[in-house]
C-alpha cells in the first residue's frame, strides 16, 4: 500500500467541522441478549422470511424500483401514492427533511433528551438548533416548545413516543404547534407507532406543514434491511423526492416489505408482546424499587443513579445488552432498557435483580 506523501489540504464545508457525531456502540453485540438499541428481539414476520427465500440470484443484478411498493405501502396506510417517499430508514429520512428545508439562516427546534440523529442532519444544514430542554419529568415541554416557534423556525421536531424517554406528544398539541408554524415543517417521528397507537398520518389532509416519520426497523424487525418512509402532503413529498437517489432502498429491502405489509397479524401480535411486557417490566422495576419513567415505546428508561455504568458492565457479565443514556442532556444516571418478547423480558428482569444486588446498588424509596 502505498503511503500519501503530501498532506490533504481540502476542507470540508464549515458546517461539517462543526458538526457532532454520532457513534452508536455497535461493537461486540454478537450473542448477546440486545436489549440496547430498541430492537425487535425476535424476528420479523414468517412471510419476511420466506420471501427472502425465494429471491434469485439475478434479482439482485436489478437497481432497485421503489415506486410499485411505496404505492402498496401508501395503499395499506390509506393515503395516495404521491403522499409517500421510502427511505433508507428514518436516518435517511431525517437527512433529507434537513437537505430539502433548511437555509443556513433558518432554526430548527427540538426538545432533547431526543434521538441523536437530529442533532447531526440539522447541525449539517444550520448551526441555529434551538434545543427546549425537558424538565425533570422528561414529558414534552409544550409551553416553552410553542413560545420557541418565531418567523426564522423552519423545522419542528416532535419525536412521539420519545427516545430515550418513551414519553409522548399529544394530537390536540402536535396540531396546536404545526397551527402556530404554517411556516414551518412539523417533522413527527413515529418511530414508536406500534408501542402507542396514536399517529397524526389523519391529520395529513387537513395540515399541509405536518410531515410524519415511521421505520420498519422496530415493530417490523427489518432494522438490519434499513427501511423507513415519509408522509405528508404531495408538495412537500415532492421536494424530498429531488433530493432522494432513485436507488435509496434496496430491492431486497423492498421485496421483504411487500411481504412484512402482507402480514398484519404479526404486527399486531408483535406490538401486543411489547404491551404486556413493558407492563410486567414496569411492575418488576416497582418491586425492585427502581425509578423509572412511564414509557409507550419498546423500552423503559430507568434512573440508576451513580453505579450506571457498573449496572450495563454486571448485565454485560449475564449476556445482556444495556443502553447508558448518562450523557443525554438532563439523563445522568439513567439507562434504558428495550421490551422485548416475554421469555426475554423474563431475562432482562432476572438478570437486572442479580446485577443490582452484585453491584451493592440501594434503592432511593
Ligand atoms: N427515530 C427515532 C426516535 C429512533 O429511536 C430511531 C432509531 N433508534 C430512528 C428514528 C431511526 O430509525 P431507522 O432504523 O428507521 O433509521
Amino acid at each position: 500500500m502505498s503511503t500519501p506523501t503530501s498532506k490533504v489540504t481540502v476542507k470540508p464545508r464549515r458546517l461539517i467541522l462543526e458538526m457532532p457525531e454520532y457513534h452508536p456502540p455497535l461493537a461486540g453485540r454478537d450473542n448477546a441478549l440486545r436489549l440496547d438499541f430498541n430492537e425487535n428481539t425476535l424476528a420479523p414476520s414468517p412471510v419476511v422470511m420466506d420471501r427472502l427465500k425465494q429471491i434469485p440470484a439475478e434479482r439482485l443484478t436489478v437497481y432497485p424500483e421503489r415506486e410499485p411498493v411505496e404505492r402498496q405501502v401508501a395503499a395499506h396506510l390509506g393515503l395516495p401514492s404521491n403522499q409517500l417517499l421510502l427511505t433508507n430508514g428514518v436516518d435517511e429520512a431525517i437527512h433529507l427533511v434537513c437537505c430539502a428545508f433548511l437555509e443556513p439562516e433558518d432554526e430548527a427546534i427540538i426538545a432533547p433528551p431526543s434521538f441523536f440523529m437530529y442533532d447531526v442532519s440539522i447541525s449539517m444544514m444550520t448551526r441555529h438548533l434551538v434545543k427546549v430542554q425537558a424538565d425533570e419529568t422528561l414529558q414534552f415541554p409544550f409551553e416553552r416548545f410553542l413560545a420557541a416557534i418565531n418567523e426564522r423556525t423552519k423545522l419542528i421536531v416532535i419525536v412521539s413516543p420519545n427516545n430515550p424517554t418513551g414519553a409522548t406528544v399529544g394530537r390536540s398539541e402536535i396540531l396546536a404547534i404545526a397551527n402556530a408554524a404554517p411556516h414551518a415543517v412539523v417533522l413527527v417521528d413515529e418511530a414508536y407507532f406500534h408501542f402507542h397507537g396514536e399517529t397524526v398520518l389523519n391529520d395529513l389532509a387537513t395540515t399541509p406543514n405536518l410531515i410524519v416519520a415511521r421505520t420498519f426497523s422496530k415493530a417490523y424487525g427489518l432494522a438490519n434491511l434499513r427501511i423507513g418512509m415519509l408522509a405528508g402532503s404531495p408538495e412537500l413529498i415532492g421536494y424530498l423526492h429531488k433530493v432522494s437517489s432513485p436507488y435509496n432502498v434496496n430491492g431486497v429491502a423492498l421485496d421483504c416489505l411487500t411481504a412484512a405489509i402482507e402480514d398484519d397479524a404479526y404486527i399486531t401480535w408483535y406490538a401486543e408482546q411489547i404491551r404486556i411486557g413493558r407492563e410486567r417490566m414496569m411492575g418488576g422495576l416497582d418491586e425492585l424499587g427502581v425509578h423509572y419513567f412511564p414509557s409507550a415505546a419498546n423500552f423503559v428508561l430507568m434512573k440508576i443513579g451513580p453505579l450506571h455504568r457498573e449496572l450495563v458492565a454486571a448485565m454485560r457479565k449475564r449476556g445482556i445488552l444495556l443502553r447508558d443514556r448518562s450523557t443525554d442532556p438532563g439523563c445522568d444516571g439513567y439507562v434504558r432498557i428495550t421490551i422485548g418478547i416475554g421469555e426475554h423480558v423474563t431475562r432482562g428482569l432476572e438478570a437486572l435483580k442479580a446485577s443490582l444486588d452484585e453491584i451493592g446498588w440501594k434503592s432511593e424509596f
